[in-house]
C-alpha cells in the first residue's frame, strides 16, 4: 500500500495555497493538507465505516450506516455534534424532501417536547424550530442509541491514500495525530475537507467569478414583547410594523441611514419555542475565503459588531424589542458555500427547474427555493430568490470522481453553484446522510467501493425502511 505524504506540498508556498483554496470559479485538484506522521503509523481504530463531520448530513450517514449493523464512527472537529444545526445556531429547519427520511426523524425529536408550540407559516411552509441547546443532547443520544462511535475534539486534517482509494483518515487529537481506518468513507464536513485531501476536483463559488454566497453569524435574542413583537421570515415577508410601514421597507430605510451594517437589508426575526425569544438571521460579511483561519478570525470580529448594531437597531425602531439583549450567538462562523466536490453526477439548475426525477435517485423530491444570498452586496444575488421544482439527487452526486472509497453527503456534495443554493439547507441535507450511509454500509458489508453499490440497492434498502422514492 502507498502511503500519500503530502507535507511537502502543503509548504512549498504561496502556490500550492491558492491551489487549495480554488482559484476564481475554477476546478481544483490538489492535495490540500499534510498527513503527517500519523499516516505511516498502525491504525488506532479499525471501523467498517468512518464518517467525518457531525453535522445534520454527517449525523445521519453514521446514524444510518450503524442501523445498517456496520461498525461505524464519526469523527467532529468541535466539542459536540450538529454543525449549524447547534453551534452554528441555524433555526428554523428549512427545506422538503420525500417523505419516510430521517430528516422527519430527527424533526420530530427536535419537536417533542414541544408539541403545543406556536409554528409561524412561511411562504416556505410552517418554520421548524430548534432548540439549540437541546439538539446537542438529542443528536448524541440518536448517535448512541444508534450505537455510533462518536469522536469529539478530532479534526480530519488528512486522507490516507492506497493509489486513488481512501483507506484511513489522520486525525488531530487532544493526544496527538493519530490514524483511523475504515473500509468505506463519507465527507460530510461542509468543506469537502476530505474528498480534498483525498485529490478530489472541485469547485468554489460562481463559474464566472469564484464569488461565493456571504457567512453570517446568527443570534438568538430575548426580551421581546409578544403583545407587539413581530416575526419576519426574509425580505419577501410584508408584515407591517404598528406604525403601518412595512417592516422590510424599515431595513431597508436603515440600511440606507447607516444604522445597519453595509450589507445587512433584512433582519430576519424567526420565532422560536419559547415566547420571547427570536432567532436572527442578519449579519453578512462578503468575499470572506471561509477555509482560511485569518479570514475567519477577522469576519469573526465584524460579525460580533453587526450584532451589537443589529441590536441597537431593533431596540430603537422595532416595537416590542425596546428590552431586547443577546441571549446566545453562533460558536462558529455560518459558512454558506465553499467546496463542491465534483462527482459522477452534478445536481443541476434544471434539475430544479424542471423537477427531474431519475432511476438512480436516492434522494427524492428535494426542494428549496434557489435562495442565493448575495456574493457581492446585500439581499439575494438575482434580485429575488427563484422557484424550484421537488427534484431528484442521484447516487453519483455523492460519488467524487476519480476517487474510490469515498462518498460525500451534504453542502459539499456535486452540484452547480445555484443549484447549492437549494439543496444546501438542512432537510434534503439529512436525507443525503441518511441515503450516503446506507451506501457506505452496503459497501463495507460486501467488501466493495461505493463506486460498485448500485444505486438500486441503496434505493432497496431505503424503500425498507420507509422511505418514499417515487
Ligand atoms: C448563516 C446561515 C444560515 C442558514 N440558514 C438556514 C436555515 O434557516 N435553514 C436551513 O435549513 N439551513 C440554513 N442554512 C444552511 C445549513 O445550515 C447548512 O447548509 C447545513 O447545515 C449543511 O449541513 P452539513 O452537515 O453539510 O454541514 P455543517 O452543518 O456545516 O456540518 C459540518 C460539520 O463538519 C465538521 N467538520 C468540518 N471540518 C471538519 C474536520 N476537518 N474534521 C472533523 N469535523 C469537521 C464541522 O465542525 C461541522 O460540525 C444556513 C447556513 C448558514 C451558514
Amino acid at each position: 500500500m502507498s502511503i500519500n505524504t503530502s507535507r511537502r506540498g502543503f509548504i512549498k508556498g504561496a502556490g500550492f495555497f491558492a491551489a487549495l483554496t480554488g482559484a476564481a470559479g475554477g476546478v481544483v485538484s490538489a492535495r490540500a493538507v499534510p498527513s503527517g506522521s500519523a499516516s505511516n503509523a498502525g491504525a488506532w481504530i479499525d471501523a467498517d465505516v468512518v464518517v467525518s463531520g457531525g453535522g445534520p448530513a454527517g449525523v445521519c450517514a453514521a446514524v444510518s450506516a450503524a442501523r445498517m449493523g456496520a461498525k461505524t464512527v464519526l469523527v467532529e472537529r468541535f466539542g459536540c455534534l450538529g454543525g449549524n444545526l447547534t453551534l452554528g445556531h441555524v433555526s428554523p429547519i428549512l427545506g422538503k424532501v420525500s417523505p419516510g427520511t430521517m430528516a422527519d426523524e430527527v424533526r420530530r425529536l427536535l419537536n417533542e417536547r414541544h408539541l403545543g408550540a406556536q409554528k409561524v407559516m412561511t411562504r416556505n411552509g410552517p418554520e421548524e424550530h430548534i432548540d439549540h441547546e437541546e439538539a446537542k443532547g438529542i443528536l448524541a443520544k440518536l448517535c448512541a442509541d444508534a450505537g455510533v462511535s462518536v469522536l469529539l475534539c478530532a479534526s480530519v486534517v488528512d486522507a490516507v491514500m492506497d493509489g486513488n482509494r481512501v483507506v484511513g483518515l489522520v486525525v488531530d487529537t487532544p493526544k496527538g495525530l493519530r490514524r483511523i481506518s475504515a473500509k468505506a468513507f463519507v465527507d460530510a464536513t461542509g468543506d469537502g475537507r476530505v474528498a480534498a485531501s483525498a485529490g478530489a476536483e472541485f469547485k468554489i463559488g460562481r463559474d464566472a467569478d469564484g464569488a461565493t454566497q456571504p457567512s453570517s453569524l446568527e443570534f438568538v435574542v430575548d426580551g421581546v414583547d409578544e403583545r407587539v413583537g413581530i416575526t419576519a421570515w426574509g425580505g419577501t415577508d410584508p408584515v407591517k410594523l404598528p406604525s403601518g410601514e412595512e417592516y422590510r421597507a424599515l431595513c431597508k430605510r436603515m440600511n440606507a441611514a447607516g444604522e445597519l451594517p453595509e450589507n445587512v437589508t433584512i433582519v430576519r426575526l424567526h420565532r422560536t419555542f419559547y415566547p420571547g425569544e427570536r432567532s436572527v438571521n442578519a449579519t453578512q460579511v462578503n468575499g470572506v475565503d471561509a477555509l482560511d483561519p485569518a479570514a475567519i478570525g477577522k469576519a469573526d470580529a465584524e460579525l460580533r459588531r453587526q450584532i451589537d448594531m443589529c441590536v441597537a437597531f431593533l431596540r430603537k425602531h422595532v416595537p416590542g424589542y425596546e428590552n431586547c439583549r443577546v441571549k446566545s450567538t453562533a460558536d462558529t462562523l455560518g459558512v454558506r458555500e465553499t467546496r463542491r466536490v465534483m462527482g459522477d453526477a452534478m445536481v443541476v439548475d434544471g434539475d430544479l427547474l424542471e423537477g427531474r426525477k431519475y432511476a438512480d435517485a436516492v434522494v427524492h423530491d428535494a426542494w428549496f427555493l434557489i435562495d442565493i444570498h448575495n456574493p457581492k452586496g446585500g439581499g439575494q444575488a438575482e434580485g429575488h430568490s427563484h422557484p424550484a421544482k421537488p427534484y431528484d439527487i442521484r447516487y453519483g452526486a455523492f460519488l467524487p470522481k476519480g476517487v474510490e472509497g469515498l462518498l460525500t453527503a451534504g453542502r459539499c456534495i456535486s452540484g452547480t453553484h445555484r443549484a447549492h443554493a437549494s439543496y444546501r439547507v438542512m432537510t434534503p441535507c439529512m436525507a443525503m446522510g441518511e441515503a450516503v450511509g446506507v451506501a457506505a454500509a452496503l459497501a463495507a458489508k460486501s467488501g466493495r467501493t461505493p463506486r460498485e453499490v448500485a444505486a438500486g440497492e441503496v434505493r432497496s434498502e431505503l424503500v425498507k425502511r420507509g422511505v418514499f422514492l417515487g
